[in-house]
């Protein structure tokens, strides 16, 4: 299977369009758009630092931030301010308001950011996770305090199944918080201390050198948007916060391929027919446009599109966007569902292959084992039919073919095979919908790129 590279947006008897050229007429002077997901140990101070960014950046009315402040001071939790800050999308979105169900935007100079998984999911501290199956960059926070770094860090830590999880997902830009950095008076040799750990560790995980140390805390907000002051000052030049996000490369998006829609949601609009809200995983889409909703072989037609609550006439891929549609029932239509161009449709299989690293699993992974495939938002049951190979976790050199069982922290080619029919796309073809999280009552056992779909 080979996804053509050519423009994609061929519509029903028509001439082929120019995508690139509505796009530079669209969107030329737009800002670069950035999928960014936080991750780290429980209570890293995930919540507080980024309620905090976002007030410093200007993206939380000052009444919203006060009133909290007043809140929190009330049952004596003031700290607990900034991170509630992160649920007030959420309670918009009941009202109704925000359709954006786990993303929140937010904008620094040169570029758009969407935090992936962030508010509204109610299992936003615990399984953030699941959005880096849709990354392009992440952060991995980690708390400074004595003894909680080694917690977080050390077996039964999520820090370095998390670090793990971004590199076999194919995430390779990344920056470490080192944060709460309060709590040990700014010390710069426990600053020091931990990203020696941390380097040895994301280097043996397969980061290259090209990882940022940022020494930070969320509740004082220190160093995040301003270059810090004593005695943090004292031995630290580096960037901040929100210029270690600046600097991070925006991948290209890929307008240029076949249009493919990741549906997130589904809900009632103002209107006739109703919405799903999603993203453009790649190639654009247009009001009018006849589309084909797979794998369960609906068409529609797209009638309305909203970005940001604002409507539109164009989406392009790199976009989160509310789509209306008509002439299908909503009843057909289902989260992880891959709205596509009928001429050009992605995919459907209930078999394929993955390149995996297994995580520090307790019993090896046996053929037979029933496991949860995550998939940009796609959450279906599935089985290992198949261990094809065992490979160099570094090299990824064959060890071994059909091996009996895969041990903790190996790399491996697997065959899964899904109770229904999926979508699927290869990593190579389109990074978006080739990667996978695998995962047994809750647990991420494994993770990784599919590289053949049977
Ligand atoms: P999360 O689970 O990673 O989202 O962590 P939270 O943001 O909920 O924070 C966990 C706890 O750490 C809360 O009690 C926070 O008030 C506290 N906390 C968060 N950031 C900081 C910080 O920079 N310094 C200190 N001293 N405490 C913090």
């Amino acid at each position: 299977h080979e996804t053509p590279d050519f423009d994609p947006k061929l519509k029903l008897n028509e001439e082929k369009v120019d995508v690139m050229k509505i796009y530079k007429d669209k969107r030329g002077d737009s800002k670069e758009q950035l999928h960014l997901v936080v991750v780290g140990h429980v209570d890293a101070g995930k919540s507080t630092l980024l309620g905090r960014l976002l007030c410093e950046l200007g993206q939380v009315p000052s009444r919203l931030i006060h009133k909290y402040q007043q809140e929190s001071k009330k049952i004596g939790k003031q700290s607990f301010a900034y991170a509630w800050v992160l649920d007030e999308t959420g309670e918009e979105r009941e009202r109704g308001i925000t359709m954006d169900v786990g993303h929140s935007k937010f904008e620094t100079e040169t570029k758009s950011i969407t935090l992936l998984d962030a508010p509204g999911h109610k299992d936003f501290i615990p399984n953030m996770i699941t959005g880096a199956t849709q990354a392009d960059v992440a952060l991995l926070v980690v708390d400074a305090t004595r003894g909680e770094f080694e917690t977080g860090f050390d077996s039964g830590g999520q820090t370095r199944e998390h670090a793990l999880l971004l590199r076999s997902l194919g995430i390779s830009q990344l920056a470490v918080i080192v944060n709460k950095l309060d709590t040990v008076d700014w010390s710069k040799e426990r600053f020091d201390e931990i990203v020696n750990k941390m380097s040895v560790f994301l280097k043996q995980a397969g980061f290259k050198d090209n990882v940022t140390f940022v020494p930070c805390s969320g509740l004082s907000g220190e160093n995040i948007l301003t270059k810090p002051k004593e005695p943090l000052s004292n031995w630290y030049t580096g960037p901040t916060l929100v210029s270690v996000i600046e600097n991070f490369k925006c991948p290209e998006r890929h307008i240029n391929k076949p249009f493919r829609f990741s549906i997130n949601d589904i809900f009632k609009g103002t209107g006739s027919g109703f919405c799903v809200s999603g993203h453009v995983e790649t190639g654009m889409v247009s009001l009018g446009d006849k589309v084909l909703v797979l794998p369960r072989n609906e068409t529609a037609v797209i009638k309305g599109l909203q970005i940001d609550e604002v409507s539109t006439t164009n989406a392009f891929a790199g976009d989160h966007v509310s789509l209306t549609l008509s002439g299908i029932d909503q009843q057909n239509v289902g989260i992880g569902d891959i709205i596509c161009n009928p001429q050009n449709p992605v995919p459907v299989t209930t078999r394929f292959q993955a390149h995996v690293v297994v995580f520090a699993v307790k019993i090896p992974i046996m053929k037979g084992l029933s496991v949860i495939i995550h998939q940009h938002s796609l959450v279906q049951p599935a089985v290992i039919t198949k261990l094809v190979a065992q490979l160099h976790r570094h090299t990824g050199e064959m060890i071994k073919k059909k091996p009996r069982c895969l041990p903790k922290n190996s790399s491996a080619i697997i065959e899964i095979t899904t109770q229904n029919p999926v979508c699927m796309e290869l990593y190579k073809d389109i990074k978006e919908l080739g990667r996978i999280m695998l995962r047994v009552e809750g647990t991420t056992i494994a993770a990784g790129l599919i590289t053949k779909i049977k």
